[in-house]
């Protein structure tokens, strides 16, 4: 029977939640580090540990059916295959930064300059959309460092919270583009490991639409459940249950993690009591 290969990066950001997202879908994955490929023991999958830009290659060549990879080193592999699912982690934005002592007018400053990045497709490609002529210097790492040894003028970097550049006496001026981890395939799978990302794919869904959403319990006098379902934006009509204690129910529903903190002071004000907020771990939906 065939198995999916799946290419994850092997040491990394992306390491930890790229197994974390593979364990939480109920794939079994040996322990054993340093290993270069690995396979389930309950799931017709192997993994393959590899470098995060070299991913796009395996991918695109076959090698790997599917991948786990930065949207960022994606479009500067310039390679032909497509995104599947975003995975919602490892969130950042492809930035230019330049020395924070710059009185930076806009993008034109760059015109005539030299800018230091790993990322030279992505970001030849911005300055020929915005009719930019600078100079890209490739270096692979330590990119920050750039400006502050005379290599450029500026920079494009990887950049999350900021702390990086502003340690470096940078400042971001311009975004690029935002990434997230993606799941990437060639687009041309064979039948039966089509079917094996279909499972994949639904069981992804299934973990990712239970950590937007939280399950409900509360507890209110029956007169008040009206006003209270009314508040509850919830997956479906609430469950209301008796409760042993006379003219009073129990009501469960599932919550939007983002609308949690929005509604809790009108339940309260309802008459809710007990509140009790609890993680989804599977949704099926
Ligand atoms: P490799 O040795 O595998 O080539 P790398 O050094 O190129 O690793 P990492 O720094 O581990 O790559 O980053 C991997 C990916 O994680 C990046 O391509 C980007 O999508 C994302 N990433 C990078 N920096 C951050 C950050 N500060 N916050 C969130 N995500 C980030
Ligand atoms: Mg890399």
């Amino acid at each position: 029977m065939s198995k999916l290969k799946i290419a994850i990066q092997k040491s990394g950001r992306l390491s930890e939640k790229s197994i974390q997202l593979i364990e939480e879908c109920g794939i079994k994955l040996p322990n054993g580090g340093g290993k270069l490929i690995t396979e389930s023991t309950n799931f017709p999958v192997e993994v393959l540990f590899l470098r995060d830009d070299d991913i796009p290659e395996y991918v695109d060549q076959g090698v790997a059916d599917i991948g786990v990879i930065g949207e960022n080193v994606l479009l500067e592999s310039r390679k032909n295959i497509t995104i599947v699912e975003k995975l919602g982690f490892s969130a950042c934005r492809l930035s230019l930064a330049v020395p924070k002592e710059i009185d930076y007018p806009d993008l034109a400053y760059f015109n005539g300059k030299k800018v230091a990045t790993s990322y030279p497709n992505i970001l030849s490609d911005y300055f020929e959309q915005n009719d930019i002529n600078a100079t890209i210097e490739f270096i692979s790492g330590s990119v920050e460092i750039a400006p502050g040894i005379g290599l450029a003028a500026g920079i494009c970097d990887i950049v999350s919270s900021g702390s990086t550049l502003l340690s470096n006496g940078l400042k971001e001026v311009e975004k690029v583009m935002s990434s997230q981890a993606v799941l990437v395939t060639s687009g041309n799978l064979e039948a039966e490991k089509q079917a094996i990302l279909n499972k994949l794919l639904f069981r992804i869904r299934a973990v990712q639409k239970a950590k937007e959403s939280k399950y409900i319990l509360l507890n209110a006098p029956n007169e008040k459940l009206d006003k209270i379902v009314k508040i509850l934006p919830g997956m479906n009509s609430p469950t209301i249950l008796p409760l042993a204690k006379e003219g009073w129910s129990s009501l469960h529903s599932v919550i939007g993690e983002d609308k949690f903190w929005d509604v809790i002071d009108a339940l309260k004000d309802a008459g809710a009591e007990g509140i009790l907020v609890v993680p989804i771990e599977k949704m099926i939906v």
